[in-house]
């Protein structure tokens, strides 16, 4: 078994005597920014003028710079801006400002492991990416627990990249989960994949697709959105909390039966060469390249995605539901 490592394992005096700039104060950025804030580290903030963030991260106690600010008063920068605006601000903003014994870090590897930021040789270079949506990130923290996170090193200038980033790490939370180490290029390959094929693209399609097929044929779709939609994450809960195993010994002899005989009818051999083919457009940068290609251009493909999507029917059914579910009535 891979090894795992936790807080004994991790020196968080490394960063005792280190400015930390979080760039970007979304998902991650609140998250990081405020775990390490609490673990006792000296953090500000960067963001761009007028960002819609920046008086939150005033308002949780934080100091606010400008990006280049922010960049150039830190001894470690983590970069935490959704990844297709990072190539820019790091041109512009922050590598102007990467001397010898700074340390560049990232939560996930695209930008790195595709080429589209390219760091100096004198600057350490590390990942510490959370296995996990930054809200749970901040919330498990404040439990008192974490989220366990992956590491990674790309460039090691100073011979301590390795046990920074797990520094870093500690002071987030996540060697109270557990760390594990990767490498950049593992980290965005397998990230990218998971999104793909299992957890956002596999996962909305097949709900989608149980949905309609019930609708098409005659079923209630309200109905149809409790059996293809709300009960997933019961099921899921299951799963994870004790493996497929767990799931199957809490389902009726009658879902199990069908679970065997007809699963790998709707996950066949053609699914499954697809999904070969979807992790070589990851590994062959075809992925990336379409994205970044989509981004420069205005996102047009992605835009008009994003509005058929949201006008799907089973959206329409899940927000009258959902209204009337009394523990989410108050959101
Ligand atoms: P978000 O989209 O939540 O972060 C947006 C933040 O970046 C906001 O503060 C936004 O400001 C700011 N921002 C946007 N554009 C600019 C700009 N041009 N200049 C300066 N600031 C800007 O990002 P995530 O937290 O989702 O992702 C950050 C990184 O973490 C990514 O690399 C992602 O892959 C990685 N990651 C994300 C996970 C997640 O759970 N979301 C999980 C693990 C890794 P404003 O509020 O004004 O828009
Ligand atoms: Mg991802
Ligand atoms: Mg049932």
């Amino acid at each position: 078994m891979a090894r795992m490592y936790y807080d004994a394992d991790a020196n968080l005096d490394l960063l005792a005597d280190k400015t930390v700039a979080i760039i970007g104060y979304g998902s991650q950025g609140h998250a990081h920014a405020l775990n390490l804030k609490d673990s006792g580290i000296n953090v500000v903030v960067g963001l761009y003028p007028g960002s819609k963030s920046a008086p939150k991260a005033k308002d949780e106690g934080l100091t606010v710079h400008p990006v280049d600010k922010a960049a150039e008063i830190a001894d470690l920068i983590m970069i935490l801006l959704p990844d297709e605006v990072q190539k820019t601000v790091y041109k512009n903003e922050i590598e102007p400002h990467l001397k010898e014994g700074k340390i560049l870090a990232f939560a996930h590897g695209f930008n790195i492991h595709f080429g589209q930021v390219v760091p100096p040789p004198e600057v350490d270079v590390i990942m510490v990416a959370p296995k996990g949506p930054g809200h749970l990130v901040r919330r498990t923290y404040q439990e008192g627990q974490g989220v366990p996170c992956l590491f990674a090193v790309y460039q090691d200038a100073s011979g301590q990249a390795r046990d920074r980033a797990m520094a870093y790490a500690k002071g987030i939370g996540g060697t109270r989960g557990g760390i594990l180490q990767t490498t950049f290029r593992e980290e965005t390959e397998t990230d990218l994949f998971g999104e793909q094929v299992v957890l956002c693209g596999g996962l909305s399609e097949l709900i989608k697709s149980g949905f309609e097929t019930l609708v098409e044929a005659g079923y209630q779709p309200e109905l149809a959105y409790f059996e293809c939609l709300h009960e997933v994450k019961l099921i899921v809960d299951l799963v994870v909390e004790g493996g497929l195993a767990n799931m199957r010994d809490s389902i009726s002899n009658t879902a199990e039966y069908g679970d065997y005989t007809r699963g790998p009818r709707i996950i066949t051999d053609e699914t499954r060469s697809e999904m070969r083919k979807i992790l070589k457009e990851i590994q062959t940068g075809q992925f990336a390249r379409e994205f970044v290609l989509e981004n420069q251009s205005g996102k047009p493909g992605f835009t008009a995605m994003r509005r058929q999507e949201a006008e799907h029917p089973i959206e329409e059914v899940g927000k009258d539901l959902r209204a009337m579910f009394s523990w989410l009535k108050k959101k």
